[in-house]
């Protein structure tokens, strides 16, 4: 998907997600906070209307008690008395220590105010046991001081936390029912979000898609150009119904065409050799064919008179031989000869080989040398026929380099794992122009080469699994490297093994 749409998506989508998340916690603190109050209030309420109902309840007793006297004038009645001033007294400090406001504080003092005037009164009465008795006493009491006095802040303190504790539930029933409405409309928002980003994202995914598949079509109609033809498929089952189907049959019909293009290359290029060997071929055969052709020419013409004689005969001779030389050649290239492994001490094959080239490279006036070897003993894998022609190869070409004499010098550079034998002379050095194209068949500056020596070496080392390599020494003259693996005591084991 395209990355400018997803980031056009996901910063507004995420910043959505980010606001709902705040808000939700918001309102769950706020909820939170207000439940509190809420609750600490209500129950500060219910304590009030408790110690109300208590005082009011105390209050009656003390009232009925004092109204059954009256009718009885029985004593008795008055016993509960002290015990009902206590409970109003604890119902008193409790209402007083759970009033908050300052008409709860009033009502109370009312009610306090009133009980102390009455239970003075009757405390003095008992106290002074009046000679009129009692009773006269305690109606005057209950006249002066009405207990309705005390009642009715009581009451009134009672209403009042009542009808505060009503408020806050009506409070608290609007709060549920605007959170209820919140949450509710939390919740349609962020399902509404959630489709509208849906679609949002579901558009923009169709969007990147159309524009990939007008890209594909594209695409296939440049590959079909390139390849300069419609879709390959006629039949109308395989007929391509998406552009990716298109494309895939357009790529496969561009890599038919390149595998016919890369076939028809390989053969212009087999052709091209086999031309540039005939042509080599011609040319090689042509000089020594032309003196066969004179001399014979020259025999044959009897008004001459002049029959083949031994010189010619000799010349004869030469020039087959060296056409002899040259199918050799040929058929050395072009039919290579599979190497016949052995171990050989290369130590023993360069000095053997070396002194049956010597007496050849003292006529052009050329020193061979031979560097002391690290070891009396190098061992490599090889046929020891086709290194000696490589090393042949390589010193008669140094002996070429070397027409008014110099050096040939075989070194060593030897590791445990393989050996180098380097072969280098004092000679002009290889021909700059001509560079790693020495080893490529054909290539010769010499008058009389065939240009396949160096190939033909190069080939022979490669297939005993080694590297032959020419460089200029900075001292002047070429320098080959022929590098071959070491037989060690290792790779014996592992060959054994194998
Ligand atoms: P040929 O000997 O028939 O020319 P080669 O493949 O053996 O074919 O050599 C190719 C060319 O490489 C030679 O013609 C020559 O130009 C160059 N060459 C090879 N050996 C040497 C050398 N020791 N010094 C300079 N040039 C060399």
């Amino acid at each position: 998907m395209n990355p400018r749409l997803i980031t056009g998506l996901t910063i507004p989508l995420a910043v959505v997600s980010v606001l709902l998340l705040i808000i939700a916690i918001g309102s769950a603190l706020y909820v939170r906070s207000l439940q509190q109050s809420i609750s600490h209030l209500m129950s500060h309420h219910v304590a009030s209307v408790r110690a109300a109902q208590e005082l009011e309840i105390s209050i009656r007793e003390v009232r009925s008690q004092f109204d059954r006297y009256l009718i009885t004038a029985d004593k008795k009645h008055l016993e509960p008395v002290p015990r009902l001033k206590e409970r109003i007294e604890a119902a008193l400090l409790e209402a007083e220590s759970a009033a908050t406001t300052n008409a709860e504080y009033a009502f109370m003092r009312r009610a306090r105010d009133g009980c102390d005037a009455f239970f003075r009164g009757y405390e003095s009465i008992i106290a002074n046991q009046p000679p009129g008795g009692l009773y006269p006493n305690i109606i005057d009491l209950i006249e002066t001081v009405r207990l309705g006095e005390v009642l009715e802040p009581a009451h009134e303190y009672l209403r009042w936390n009542e009808g505060m504790l009503s408020r806050t539930s009506e409070e608290n029933r609007e709060l549920v029912e605007r959170l209820t409405l919140g949450m509710l409309g939390l919740g349609i928002c962020g399902a509404i979000g959630g489709m509208l980003a849906g679609w949002l994202i579901s558009a923009g995914v169709r969007r990147s898609m159309q524009r990939t598949e007008e890209r594909l079509r594209d695409t296939a109609a440049q590959l079909d150009q390139a390849i300069a033809q419609p879709h390959p498929p006629t039949d109308s089952t395989l007929q391509p119904d998406s552009a990716l189907e298109q494309v895939t049959v357009s790529v496969s019909a561009v890599l038919k065409r390149l595998r016919q293009t890369e076939r028809d290359a390989l053969r212009a290029e087999q052709l091209a050799w086999v031309g540039q060997m005939a042509a080599g071929i011609a040319h090689e055969i042509r000089n020594p064919l032309m003196a066969i052709k004179i001399l014979v020419q020259v025999a044959a013409d009897r008004r001459s008179g002049q029959p083949l004689r031994a010189r010619d005969l000799q010349v004869l001779e030469e020039e087959i031989v060296r056409l002899e030389q040259i199918v050799n050649g040929f058929l050395d290239f072009a039919r290579p000869t599979r190497p016949e492994l052995r171990e050989v001490n290369l130590v023993e094959l360069v000095q053997k080989s070396i002194e049956r080239l010597r007496q050849r490279a003292e006529l052009h006036g050329v020193e061979v040398q031979i560097d002391s070897p690290p070891e009396s003993r190098l061992l490599v894998q090889a046929d020891p026929n086709q290194l000696r022609q490589v090393l042949v190869n390589l010193v008669y070409n140094a002996l070429d380099a070397q027409p008014q004499g110099g050096t040939i010098c075989l070194g060593w550079d030897c590791s445990s794992e393989s050996i180098e034998l380097i072969v280098a002379d004092s000679g002009p050095g290889l021909p700059p122009e001509l560079g790693e194209m020495i080893f490529e068949p054909f290539i010769s500056t010499k008058e009389s080469g065939m240009g396949l020596g160096l190939s033909i070496c190069r080939r022979i080392v490669e297939s005993h699994g080694g590297r032959l390599t020419a460089t200029n020494r900075p001292e002047g003259g070429a320098e080959f490297r022929i590098c071959l693996q070491r037989v060690t005591h290792d790779s014996r084991l592992t060959s054994a093994q194998r």
